[in-house]
């Protein structure tokens, strides 16, 4: 976006002149960016623009520690394909795909071209009793590389939404077939299910059950699959763990199946430091909710659209759940959309009573929003025509090899990789927890100009699939040499 870019580093020193602060430690990023930027293949970017009435203090940043980022801003202005582009002109390469969601790669012509031609034409259509052909189409899309008879696409806006979607759709599908006792929800330690009442309900994270009050009433969790102990530095699926599917049968012991609807759960967790699910959990788990006429979200919201090789973990795993969310890869993250996958029998369920009311009181102005379902259809095309499935799925002994070259560098507690996706524990500093994951992070930044993210004292790295047999090394190397600097 030229115009913004230099526009916000003009203005904050000028604030930051007025108010006496401390400009040094505070602009660094932003002084050198009223330099003409060159690109990486040298072009110059436009420098200074009018100043607009914009500075770092007003956005809430999410999920980041603001006190911090906006004495040191790390700010991004452009990207392509494996890099993204700081103010001046820095490449970094992203070992992350943006948030788990650029599966096919940063700005990508034919996914930018989808978007603008769909702008010209149609900037909105409401879902609500109207439609426009590509949520058809899309939908139709999704359906097709979904597994089994999971054929009916719900459309909404993250991975939140979705996750709040798929519970609503669970207690309704019970109610409506007359089954209404059944309100229980089953999630699992460690699970992260986003942001919403529901998602952190059924979500494993201390943090949202420190923070949030009571949340959602009748939920119970199942344990964590991870343990150390018995599955460090594991390739893949770990050998030990299958047993804690389980647990399920003591849940709906406790419990009575009568009053559970659903259990959910992501095929492999993500946001709490990719943890694989053992050989055979996930199998278990479908055979017990079957035995119980308990519904089965797998959450695949990061595992969707070719994480692990497959257009879903379900594939990998051959285990067709009930519902599906996913969000993210499904526009590369260029537009946020998200969604639910339903099997037949339970859209079925739902067609019935008067055909004027609508048969599930559930939607969001934004489903199937023009722009999401032009981004979303031109990058399934990208996925299909450019393999970036398959890509991964032959790309992961590499991956998980270069991955397991850092075992044994100082402080290296327990690295797992799973699909293109990678999980490297470091010891927490004494009495601060987190703080050597942050100032790996931050390292990896500034001076190997690779993003990486963090949960607590773990790396995740999960490139865009098409990402190059020399960029996995180069992504392992750089994390490597942070490591030591960070030991
Ligand atoms: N579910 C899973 C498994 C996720 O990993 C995430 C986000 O990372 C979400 C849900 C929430 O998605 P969003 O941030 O789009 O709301």
């Amino acid at each position: 976006m030229p115009g913004f870019m230099p526009a916000i580093y003009v203005f904050t020193v000028q604030k930051e002149d007025a108010d006496g602060r401390n400009i040094g430690e505070r602009s660094d990023a932003v002084l050198r960016t009223t330099m003409p930027a060159m690109t990486e293949n040298k072009m110059p970017m436009p420098a200074v623009a009018a100043p607009i009435p914009n500075d770092l203090e007003s956005f809430w940043m999410p999920f980041t520690p603001n006190r911090a980022f906006k004495r040191a801003p790390r700010l991004i202005t452009r990207a392509k394909d494996m890099h993204y582009f700081t103010p001046e002109g820095r490449a970094v390469l992203d070992g992350t795909a943006g948030l788990w969601c650029t599966n096919a790669g940063h700005n990508r012509d034919p996914i930018v071209a989808a978007i603008k031609r769909q702008a010209e034409e149609l900037d909105y259509a409401p879902a609500f009793q109207f439609a426009h052909p590509k949520s058809f189409e899309l939908a139709s899309r999704v359906a097709a590389l979904a597994p089994g008879d999971l054929n009916r696409v719900f459309f909404c806006n993250s991975g939140s939404e979705a996750v709040d979607t798929a519970l609503k759709m669970a207690l309704a599908y019970h109610n409506v077939r007359g089954e209404a006792a059944r309100t229980r929800l089953i999630g699992r330690e460690r699970g992260y299910h986003g942001v919403g009442f529901g998602g952190i309900s059924v979500g494993g994270i201390v943090a949202n059950r420190k923070l949030f009050g009571t949340l959602l009433a009748g939920v119970d969790h199942l344990p964590t699959t991870y343990s150390r102990e018995h599955q460090a530095f594991t390739k893949g699926e770990p050998d030990w763990g299958g047993h804690l599917a389980d647990e399920l049968e003591r849940i709906v012991a406790l419990h009575d199946a009568s009053t559970i609807a659903a259990v959910i759960v992501e095929p492999m967790a993500g946001s709490t430091g990719v943890l694989p699910p053992p050989k055979g959990y996930l199998q278990k788990l479908r055979a017990i909710c079957d035995r119980h006429g308990i519904l089965l979200i797998f959450d695949e919201v990061i595992t969707g659209f070719g994480r692990l090789g497959y257009a879903f973990a379900a594939e990998r795993y051959g285990v067709i759940p009930d519902l599906i969310t996913f969000a993210k890869g499904i526009t590369s993250g260029a537009v946020p959309m998200g969604g639910v996958i339903t099997r037949d029998g339970i859209y079925e369920t739902f067609m019935r009573g008067p055909e004027h009311v609508p048969e599930l009181f559930h939607g969001y102005t934004y489903s199937a929003h023009p722009l999401a379902c032009a981004a979303g259809l031109a990058t399934l095309d990208l996925y299909r025509d450019e393999n970036l499935f398959e890509r991964a799925k032959t790309l992961e002994p590499r991956w998980a090899d270069a991955a397991m070259t850092l075992k044994g560098l100082p402080g290296v507690l327990d690295i797992r990789t799973l699909g293109l996706t990678a999980g490297i524990d470091l010891a927490p500093r004494p009495g601060a927890p987190g703080l050597r994951g942050y100032e790996t992070m931050e390292r990896a930044f500034r001076d190997e100009s690779l993003m990486v993210r963090i949960a607590g004292d773990t790396i995740e790295l999960m490139p865009p699939l098409i990402v190059s047999e020399a960029q996995i090394g180069e992504i392992f190397d750089k994390v490597g040499r942070v490591i030591k600097a960070a030991a």
